[in-house]
């Protein structure tokens, strides 16, 4: 008897509390809360800059501007200039610059591959707010070309000596390459993301933070990848790098800087921590 009951008890509690989780929506101020979070952020002194935006996946700049206005964010849209992209000389970023030039948004641009440093010159570059870029394309050590977001482009053998590899080229860039941001910063190929933290060394972190310092180039923090980790971002800025807020969305996914925002608070970041453009 006691079994019974217990049974049917369990049942109703099952229905009671569960069910009804399945299948309900999102509640309905989920946004609101998100739009909270930057709200009471920008009442503690930040400026919350989403410097990461591209205009693609036919997204168009109106929409971006109703959700800057929807969100309180503000933002940095950015042209991607280099070889293969829709940018790849000098004709085409002035003719993007001029198609954007008139709206009230950091104009930027996102330097792609490695060759984009000959590819434009630096009175056209000199129209934009700032330069980004990130470590995702390079020629590996037996001279493919790599993108680390392709998979059939990624070739791991052994994850040391990739990393070890991966580290320099970072450093490389950016030693070399006249930006102001490092972006989709510490980013791993899938195949070896799980592991992070472990292949994301002191020594390895301390190389790329040293880097960005002795260069003055801002770490982004970057939404929708979740990178880098708050180990990262808190030894940078022990070593007093500064820091930008990005997104990189794939189409109409602009979203809250969710991870970003939680990165302040959990890394203990102050608005003095923040680059942004000049202009
Ligand atoms: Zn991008």
């Amino acid at each position: 008897m006691t079994h019974y009951i217990f049974n049917k008890l369990f049942s109703l509690l099952f229905f009671v509390f569960l069910l009804p989780g399945c299948n309900n929506p999102a509640p309905k101020n989920q946004g609101d809360t998100r739009i909270s979070k930057i709200d009471s952020l920008k009442q503690a002194g930040f400026e919350i800059i989403d410097l990461h935006a591209h205009l693609k996946g036919g997204l168009t700049m109106e929409q971006l501007l109703e959700h800057s206005q929807k969100t309180g964010i503000k933002y940095g849209v950015a042209a991607n200039c280099g070889v293969g992209f829709p940018v790849q000389n000098d004709s085409d970023l002035n003719k993007y610059y001029n198609s954007v030039k008139d709206y009230p948004v950091y104009h930027g641009m996102q330097a792609e591959g490695r060759e984009w440093v000959n590819a434009f010159s630096p009175d056209t570059i000199a129209l934009f707010d700032y330069v980004f870029t990130d470590a995702l394309t390079y020629f590996d050590n037996k001279g493919r070309r790599t993108r680390l977001w392709m998979k059939d482009e990624v070739f791991v053998e052994d994850a040391d000596s990739f990393m070890n590899y991966y580290v320099n080229q970072i450093v490389e860039i950016l030693n070399n390459e006249p930006v102001n941001i490092y972006v989709n910063p510490t980013f791993l190929p899938e195949i070896i993301r799980e592991k992070y933290d472990e292949l994301w060394t002191e020594e390895r972190m301390r190389k790329v933070i040293d880097a960005l310092k002795e260069n003055n180039i801002a770490l982004e923090i970057n939404a929708r990848y979740k990178i880098p980790s708050a180990e990262f971002i808190k030894k940078a800025k022990e070593f007093d790098v500064k820091f930008t807020l990005g997104t990189n969305n794939g189409a109409n996914d602009l979203g809250y800087l969710e991870y970003s925002l939680q990165m302040i608070e959990e890394c203990r970041l102050e608005p003095g921590d923040f680059w942004k453009p000049k202009k």
